[in-house]
């Protein structure tokens, strides 16, 4: 078998691996028990932005199992899922039965094993927690080939370990997720703009408990409008007359390949902070627009990563506990200050953390920020964030990493000793390895 080139969303980490795409539970067996000492690693769509679904001259295993990817939905909105599906898929289904899922990522191009993997959070942390919270059960097959079913109350070690371990216990074959109803398929959203970023923090703190989801954008790349930004908050329309339609996640737009690096100056990145503050002015508060235009605005524009060109992007997301809002001033500060091109800035307020060891969310805020490979200096600048973070008692997203010094892990992670433990026991030979665990010593 040749090996394929494989990429993630950041394109920062290329790899060469064996790519397997058992059809049927028992080709995914067969493939997890002839799997060789570099061992395998599950993939959904590589949406990561690191090297977390990559196995370097081992296998990467990506189900491609015939059949419905919906297996079952009940009255009360119980849906067990295939976890090849992508939210677009299952949001497209269940969206005009008058369901939606309760945490969505900010692209509906991610499959439900790999949001599971990551214990995903969406605008809602505040309210929702994370996806842990609404699986039900899932089916697990361990490192031995045995299929479990497991769930809060049932092999519950193993199932948190999973939530958030990044396909290190197992892969996850389905899962039984409880949805939310909805009435209709819009969100009434208010757009408010501050011309600096401390005023928004305050009006974000005072404003967002009230709605069901909240976000804001940042400008931190404008030299004469420093820490501007656009505060977003949403709530599920339920005037009537208001049917439900469908969920519409196409893109209008793709990039070619070769498009030009525009991303990496920041010039282009002010420009387009400017007409994104131009626009934010001139839409009504209150206003009624689709659920995927709300909660998915990049995937309009498919592979928009290539903007940044060939070298990639990398995205440095932390979390900040509430009781440390200043790191998150200081940090948005030096950001502000600095020479590299901050482009989607991203600012959302979490909840109370979960019992997962490698869960990222914790009870405060996180601030996610994308910038280019290329820019010279950008890996000691985050280096130097790290430590602000970890003197806050911060940490950083290891679903997003791409470069973060595996030292650093059990400070900001402290459960990752249980963590350990747990994978020890149930993959002792450790056949489930990734470039990603290698590199953090996971
Ligand atoms: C534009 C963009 C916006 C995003 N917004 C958010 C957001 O708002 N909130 C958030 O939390 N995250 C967000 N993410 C991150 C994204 O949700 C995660 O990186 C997710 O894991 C990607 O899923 P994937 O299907 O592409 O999986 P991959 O990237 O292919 O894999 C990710 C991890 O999941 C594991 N995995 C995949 N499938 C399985 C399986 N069946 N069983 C076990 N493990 C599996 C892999 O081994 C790997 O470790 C965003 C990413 C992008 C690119």
């Amino acid at each position: 078998m040749d090996k394929t080139k494989l990429e993630t969303w950041g394109n920062v980490n290329v790899s060469e691996s064996y790519l397997r795409e058992p059809e049927t539970i028992r080709d995914l067996r067969n493939t997890i028990e002839s799997v060789g000492k570099r061992g395998c690693i599950p993939r959904g769509l590589g949406m990561s932005y690191g090297d977390q679904p990559m196995n370097s001259s081992g296998d990467v295993i990506r189900p491609s199992f015939s059949g419905k990817h919906i297996k079952y939905i009940s009255t009360s909105g119980l849906v067990t899922v295939s976890s090849s599906a992508t939210f677009a898929e299952l949001l497209e289904q269940i969206v005009p039965l008058g369901w939606y899922m309760p945490v969505v990522p900010g692209t509906s191009s991610v499959t439900i094993g790999g949001a599971i993997a990551a214990d995903i959070h969406g605008k809602n942390h505040y309210r929702q927690s994370s996806i842990a919270d609404h699986i039900e059960s899932m089916t697990l097959m361990l490192a031995d080939g045995e299929t479990i079913r497991c769930s809060k109350s049932e092999e519950s070690s193993i199932f948190w370990a999973t939530m958030g371990g990044l396909g290190l216990t197992g892969i996850i074959i389905e899962a039984t997720i409880q949805l939310i109803p909805i009435r209709s398929s819009k969100v009434l959203v208010d757009r408010k703009s501050f011309s600096n970023f401390p005023d928004l923090f305050e009006a974000m703190k005072s404003h967002i408990t009230s709605a069901e989801y909240s976000v804001a954008w940042l400008d931190l790349a404008s030299k004469n409008n420093l820490g501007r930004g656009i505060l977003e908050t949403a709530n599920h329309s339920d005037s009537e007359p208001d049917p439900l339609s469908s969920y519409e996640t196409n893109p209008i737009l793709s990039l070619p390949s070769f498009f030009p690096d525009l991303l990496l100056r920041k010039s282009t990145v002010s420009a387009y902070n400017s007409l994104r503050f131009l626009s934010a002015g001139r839409s009504e508060n209150n206003e009624k627009i689709e659920l995927s235009a709300f909660m998915h605005p990049l995937d309009k524009v498919r592979n928009w990563n290539r903007l940044y060109g060939k070298t990639g992007i990398i995205q440095w997301q932390m979390a900040v506990p509430e009781t440390s809002e200043h790191t998150l001033l200081d940090v948005v500060d030096a950001i502000n200050n600095a020479n590299a091109p901050a482009f989607l800035v991203v600012l959302k307020k979490l909840g109370v953390s979960n019992q997962a060891p490698l869960s990222f969310p914790m009870l405060g805020w996180t601030l996610a920020v994308d910038f280019p490979a290329k820019h010279e200096g950008i890996y000691g600048f985050l280096d130097d964030l790290d430590q602000k973070l970890l003197e806050a008692g911060g940490r950083v997203y290891l679903a997003k990493d791409a470069r973060l010094d595996p030292k650093l892990i059990p400070k900001m992670y402290p459960g990752v000793h249980e963590w350990r433990a747990i994978r020890r026991n149930i993959d002792p030979d450790r056949r489930w390895q990734s470039d990603f665990s290698r590199r953090l010593d996971l």
